[in-house]
């Protein structure tokens, strides 16, 4: 998997070919989607138009909530693949816990016999807090690949890092940039950037990789779409790591996912 993928949320369905091809050419290849996005069509006409080889490209989607159950995931897998317009995805993600359903274990298993048939290479979770992964992985077969979760320098997530790691878990960081909402005006951040002649959301992204987290910031501006993949020809240093450590909050931007139905 791309440490580096391209996020699609609330890009619409008609905007977002154009986004991720845009994206396509600036080099990204793993694509971040969801049946709830509404934009897996748009997406999938991305993927088909670039003609780059379908094994070089990184596919990720996501189960909405009102599908989980064992047979409607299946359900929604078929009409997911076939939105996309694709034989095979390379990742499936239970898009939130839902405990409140009570249905995630069974909906994981529809997981792992979606994965047997190859119709997606991985499988993995999403907004997953430690004790959702550990029933989770008391009660199935495959540990999850991946789990998205909300992280940026405001919300580091060392908890579920830590949980991850035991598990051989990656760590997937949604809202990288932390919406773009204020988090790229914190002067340590701007500051670090003027040092290196950087942006702000190339420090933070950059932040990101050499955590070890996998990150998928959403753009639809072509400019900033190129910002955003152009972090691999800096690094951060001791001194920077240490400033950007000292933003922690603990504060989500999201819903809480004990709660989020
Ligand atoms: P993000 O942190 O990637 O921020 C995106 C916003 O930041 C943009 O809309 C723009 O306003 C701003 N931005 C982007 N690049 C910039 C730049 N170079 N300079 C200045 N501003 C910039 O937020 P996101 O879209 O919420 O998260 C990224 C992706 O994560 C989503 O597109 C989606 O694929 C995924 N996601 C998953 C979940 C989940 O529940 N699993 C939830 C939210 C998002």
């Amino acid at each position: 998997m791309p440490q580096l993928g391209f996020g699609v949320w609330q890009v619409p369905d008609d905007e977002a070919t154009a986004a991720v091809t845009t994206a396509l050419e600036a080099g990204y290849r793993s694509i971040d989607t969801a049946a709830i996005y509404a934009n897996e069509r748009g997406t999938g006409r991305a993927v088909a138009d670039s003609g780059i080889a379908r094994e070089e490209l990184f596919v990720t989607t996501k189960l909405w909530n009102s599908e989980q159950g064992h047979d409607s995931t299946l359900r929604a897998f078929d009409a997911s693949l076939d939105k996309l317009g694709l034989d095979y995805v390379d990742l499936y993600l239970i898009h939130w816990p839902v405990p409140a359903k009570d249905a995630y274990v069974d909906t994981y298993r529809a997981f792992e016999k979606i994965l047997a048939d190859g119709r997606a290479k991985a499988i993995g979770v999403s907004n997953f807090l430690p004790e959702h992964l550990e029933r989770l992985i008391g009660e199935t077969s495959v540990v999850p690949a991946v789990n998205q979760i909300e992280l940026h320098p405001q919300l580091s997530q060392a908890a579920s890092r830590e949980a991850h790691a035991r598990y051989g878990i990656a760590t997937e960081a949604w809202s990288p940039l932390g919406q773009g909402k204020g988090l790229l005006d914190v002067p340590a951040i701007v500051a670090i950037g003027r040092k290196h002649g950087r942006t702000p959301a190339q420090v933070v992204l950059r932040w990101h990789l050499q955590l070890g987290n996998v990150v998928i910031p959403k753009s639809v501006t072509p400019s900033r779409i190129r910002e955003n993949i152009d972090v691999f020809g800096f690094e951060l240093d001791a001194e920077d790591l240490a400033a950007i450590a000292a933003l922690d909050e603990s504060r989500r931007l999201g819903p809480n996912p004990a709660e989020f139905n």
